[in-house]
């Protein structure tokens, strides 16, 4: 039973247990309400109607209305009360779930489709939420449904409840059965959903891209493809539930011709009244509905346990990047940067993108990162703020191995800025300030100034206007200047920059850098460069290659003395030099 692949959940509904009460006392009256019903009709028939008394037949009636109307409250309640603590659990659930993603390291998020964790964290989860309002409270009423009958049916005639019961027994050959299909069939469904919402995710956000290209047809096909199989899967599923149905509702048939049999001759024998033997058939037709239910549960727990596998493959991986024990807070930071033996390698993959390597940056010094494309100098950047941890030797800051650092502590001291200037569907404003504690005007204006991202005061609504997601509602200059402001708000001591203005034209780069000196003369700051004119920024530069540093020393040392540094940028530098000089 889903139960135990369950447990792990069930304690999300421990706040709502008051709601879980209430859910079960109803329950529990809506089926003694059922359950007394046939009692009553069998006191008329035996009663009233076969003395001929129906004088009589008024108060047994008018219970019969009463119990009617205590069923259609207890009913009333069950749902409402079920759905209410089910509907709190599931919200309760997708916020740890939202709150263990983020706690993940990067890495983990290389490893996985988006698609694949949003439909575990739509879809699954709704599916453990309508488990536990339905399926679950289905699972409990057939049980105590079939008890409860069970009991009545043997006070009215032991034989023929033996019979009832025997005729039942095929229900564990049919289940098993279908478990042992539909398990498979589930999983598929649900791993095929995540992949189609993989597609439509990426749709969404490459739009661009697949317009440019015309590869409109080339998606839907994939689309079409993938939505085709999700179809296909979805109709064996269905086949399997159907063909389980049509077994299950054929039992209480089976056991009812059965009664019949037996009864019709226990009446006959005066060893039943008629009133008995109706009373028997209704208990019978009060399982027809619980036989119904079991096929509904059966495959709400497939479902459910193929929906909690599948988000235990997210909440069981564990945070590589996080806090060590014993790790501690850094109060001040003069900015010293030293990476001492560093060896990387990305997770699942064996090359080494940076091996041996040894860098120091001083306190307030800027160090200017220089290689070929696909050298290792965003990876380098990464290994700062703990995006990723070395695969061997440390990274030191004021001499602290940064993974003895508490994280927030660690990230609060180094503003980022990445090649992908990455701004969310919120304002200006919440993109800048990122939820840091309070920032003042001054230094937010401070900072758009160094950015020369003043251009938001034009925007329709200031700092308040809400840029599209990922920003898309602005240019690349811009979002590559907001993403400079961020980095450069609340003056963090060590400034991590890549590339932080590959989009910005030549005249803005030359106002930015100005600003800028001033800002990087007080900070340490590790500054990945691709154009020459930036490198005027760098105090030092270090030249990566083979994973390592190839050479470290001032731009013009660099370009005297090392000949791939030259080749690197001297073009660059060239072209660069001619277009200031006709600008
Ligand atoms: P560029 O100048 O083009 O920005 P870079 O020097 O910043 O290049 P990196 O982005 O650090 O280069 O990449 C270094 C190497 O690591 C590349 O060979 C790249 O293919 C590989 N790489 C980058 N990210 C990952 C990842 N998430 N998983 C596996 N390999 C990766
Ligand atoms: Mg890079």
């Amino acid at each position: 039973m889903g139960l135990r692949a369950l447990r792990r959940y069930l304690p999300y509904l421990r706040p709502y247990w008051g709601l879980v009460v209430i859910f079960g006392l109803s329950q529990l009256g809506s089926l003694a309400a059922a359950a007394a019903i046939p009692k009553v009709i069998q006191y008329i028939i035996d009663g009233p109607i076969s003395h001929h008394q129906l004088g009589d037949i008024g108060p047994p009636v008018a219970l019969l209305v009463v119990i009617g109307l205590l069923e259609f409250v207890f009913i009333y309640l069950r749902r409402n009360f079920s759905g209410m603590a089910s509907l709190r659990m599931e919200t309760d659930l997708r916020n740890d779930f939202y709150a263990h993603l983020q706690s993940l390291q990067v890495s983990f998020h290389d490893n996985w489709q988006s698609g694949q964790l949003l439909s575990r964290a739509i879809s699954d989860i709704g599916t453990v939420r309508r488990f536990v309002s339905y399926g679950l409270i289905w699972f409990l009423q057939t049980i105590v449904t079939f008890a409860v009958v069970f009991v009545l049916m043997a006070q009215l005639d032991w034989q023929l409840a033996i019979v009832t019961v025997l005729c039942m027994l095929p229900i564990a050959y049919f289940s098993n059965r279908f478990h042992e299909k539909y398990k498979v069939i589930a999983r598929r469904i649900q791993d095929q959903q995540g992949d189609l919402t993989t597609i439509i995710e990426e749709m969404a956000t490459g739009v661009r891209i697949i317009k440019a290209f015309g590869r409109m047809p080339l998606m839907q096909a994939r689309f079409d493809d993938m939505a085709r199989r999700l179809g296909a899967s979805n109709i064996e599923a269905i086949a399997e539930r159907a063909r389980l149905w049509t077994q299950l509702t054929l039992l209480p048939n089976l056991s009812l011709a059965a009664v019949l049999l037996l009864g019709g001759y226990s009446v006959s024998h005066g060893s039943l009244t008629v009133g008995g033997l109706i009373a028997f058939m209704n208990y019978v037709f009060m399982l027809t509905w619980p036989m119904d239910a079991i096929g509904w549960v059966l495959s709400m727990n497939e479902e459910c346990k193929t929906a909690v596998q599948r988000l235990n493959e997210v909440m069981d991986s564990r945070p590589d990047i996080a806090d060590l024990p014993g790790a501690r807070a850094m109060e001040r930071c003069k900015g010293r940067i030293e990476l001492r033996g560093v060896g990387f390698k990305y997770p699942k993959s064996d090359a080494w993108i940076l091996r041996d390597l040894n860098l120091t940056i001083e306190p307030g010094e800027t160090l200017g990162l220089v290689g070929r494309t696909g050298s290792g100098k965003t990876t380098l950047a990464y290994l700062v703020p703990r995006l990723y941890d070395v695969t061997e030797g440390s990274v030191l800051l004021d001499g602290i191995d940064v993974r003895d650092l508490h994280l927030r502590s660690l990230r609060s001291h180094i503003g980022t800025a990445f090649e992908d200037p990455i701004l969310f569907s919120a304002s200006v404003h919440e993109n800048l300030v990122m939820g840091r504690p309070i920032v003042s005007d001054e230094e937010l204006k401070r900072a758009l100034k160094v950015a020369q991202a003043e251009f938001v005061w034009d925007l329709p609504w200031g700092l308040e206007t809400r840029v599209g997601e990922q920003g898309y509602t602005l240019s690349g200059g811009q979002r590559q200047r907001l993403a400079l402001a961020r980095a450069v708000l609340g003056s963090p001591p060590v400034l991590v920059l890549d590339d932080p203005l590959s989009s910005v034209d030549v005249h803005t780069e030359a106002v930015i850098e100005r600003a800028l000196a001033s800002v990087l003369e007080s900070v340490t700051s590790l500054l990945v460069v691709h154009r020459p004119s930036t490198l005027a920024l760098a105090d030092r530069v270090a030249l990566i290659d083979g994973g390592r540093v190839a050479a470290v020393g001032t731009h013009a040392e660099l370009m005297r003395t090392n000949p791939l540094y030259r080749a690197l940028l001297s073009q660059e530098y060239e072209d660069s030099e001619s277009r200031m000089v006709t600008a």
